[in-house]
């Protein structure tokens, strides 16, 4: 149900961004001068073609939901309802089709009047599921494959939204959001970004025969917030451990979340003032306040013990949570908390705690937001919060040699990107 949800949201959402859809952008756009310029490197789901009967196709890229069906999920990547049973007929032909793996991706072109003309699955890394196009209807086959791994430059500049730069760079959404995810500690999506804010990523694709098959992990992001710099780059260390880390080795992952919003697709489309200063609104009521609907997740900022849920006067249902050290947060006009969150109960950092609302003195829903030092709101944009986990001084030099060719790719992407303005 709740991938439905995503679907009608991500529909509606579209003329927000200003962008025709996901991947199917017109072939002349600044993206595609920057791409061409810059990135020699670049290799990327590939850009929409013309085909004979002049309609374009375009490639998207889904995440399986939990017991998702071949036919919810043929929906969800904009295939026509009529093809639908047809392919789902030919699909049976493939064990692997009958039962999506929650979790994995699914790749397809598809032409913008819905005709699907390739499904590509991966089971596991070494199989590939595919459901083609043939002549009269569709064909399924399940292969041993070995496939090649490269390496993705993309840039882009932020006009309205995240998403809409991100689609018109053609970053898939598995990208966009492991960049909103490993920045989240330093800034906050809803509410920090600015018109003129940029990003370059660097990530790996899975290739098959020279075409794409499946998106795999950010290796470096630079996201450039208000003039603010901020790199991240993924390392692996021999034990094992992973994580992406600042240049100079500072782990991304803080001991505090930058909001608790989790920002998403469909998150990122509430908040009305993303281009607003909040410093005049935090003086006025010493917090703030997100604009979602009722029901959106509100996530726990940081480790804590829960130090009051219920009923608070003009809070209406309020959560308090105790940090470490000094620090507590207060998360107010909830609808309802999540399951077993009560006084007491230990939560982790980024866990759902409780549900956006309109209850108490609020005249819509919204969240309102409190970070709170020794009990006294304070504004959190003007603190500075205790880092963690650096990188243990016996891998820096391995980190230093591994983010060295990340660095230079980010490098490359920025300069290009500034040439193309010039
Ligand atoms: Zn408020």
């Amino acid at each position: 149900m709740f991938q439905k949800k995503r679907l009608i949201l991500f529909l509606a959402s579209i003329p927000m961004f200003g962008v025709v859809a996901a991947f199917g952008l017109a072939p002349d756009t600044v993206t595609e001068q920057i791409e061409q310029q810059a990135l020699s490197q670049a290799i990327e789901l590939p850009t929409p073609t013309l085909t004979d009967s002049g309609t374009f196709d375009f490639w998207r890229e889904e995440r399986i939901g939990s017991a998702e069906t071949l036919s919810h999920l043929l929906q969800r990547l904009g295939v026509a309802q009529e093809e639908i049973a047809a392919a789902v007929n030919a699909g049976h032909e493939a064990k692997a089709l009958g039962h999506l793996l929650a979790g994995r991706t699914a790749l397809a072109r598809v032409t913008s009047n819905g005709r699907l003309m390739l499904l590509r699955y991966l089971p596991t890394e070494d199989r590939m599921v595919t459901l083609e196009r043939v002549k009269g209807g569709f064909k399924a086959q399940e292969l041993a494959i070995k496939p090649d791994i490269r390496y993705v430059t993309r840039a882009g500049t932020i006009q309205g939204s995240l998403f809409g730069a991100t689609d018109a760079a053609n970053v898939p959404d598995s990208i966009a959001s492991q960049m909103a995810e490993i920045f989240s500690s330093d800034i906050d999506f809803h509410r920090d970004l600015r018109q003129g804010d940029h990003f370059s990523v660097v990530y790996e694709s899975y290739f098959y025969q020279g075409s794409p098959i499946k998106t795999g992990r950010l290796l470096a992001a630079e996201f450039v917030n208000d003039g603010q710099v901020y790199r991240a780059l993924y390392f692996r260390d021999p034990k094992g451990r992973d994580g992406y880390y600042t240049p100079s080795g500072q782990n991304m992952r803080r001991a505090f979340l930058k909001s608790p919003m989790p920002f998403t697709r469909i998150s990122s489309g509430f908040s009305s003032a993303r281009f607003h200063p909040i410093l005049k609104e935090w003086r006025a009521h010493k917090g703030i306040d997100y604009a979602a609907p009722t029901g959106t997740p509100v996530r726990a900022i940081a480790d804590a013990v829960v130090n009051f849920a219920g009923r608070q006067g003009g809070y209406g249902n309020l959560l308090v949570l105790n940090h470490q050290g000094p620090y507590s947060t207060a998360y107010g006009h909830l609808s309802r908390f999540a399951k077993g969150i009560k006084r007491g109960s230990h939560v982790s950092q980024g866990e759902v705690i409780a549900y956006v609302g309109s209850t108490g003195l609020a005249t819509g829903p919204h969240l309102h937001y409190e970070f709170r030092v020794n009990g006294e709101q304070k504004n959190p944009l003007a603190l500075k919060l205790p880092n963690a986990y650096p990188l243990a001084p016996q891998y820096r030099s391995l980190f230093a040699s591994s983010a060295q060719p990340l660095l230079s790719r980010l490098d490359t992407a920025r300069n290009s990107r500034t040439a193309s303005l010039d």
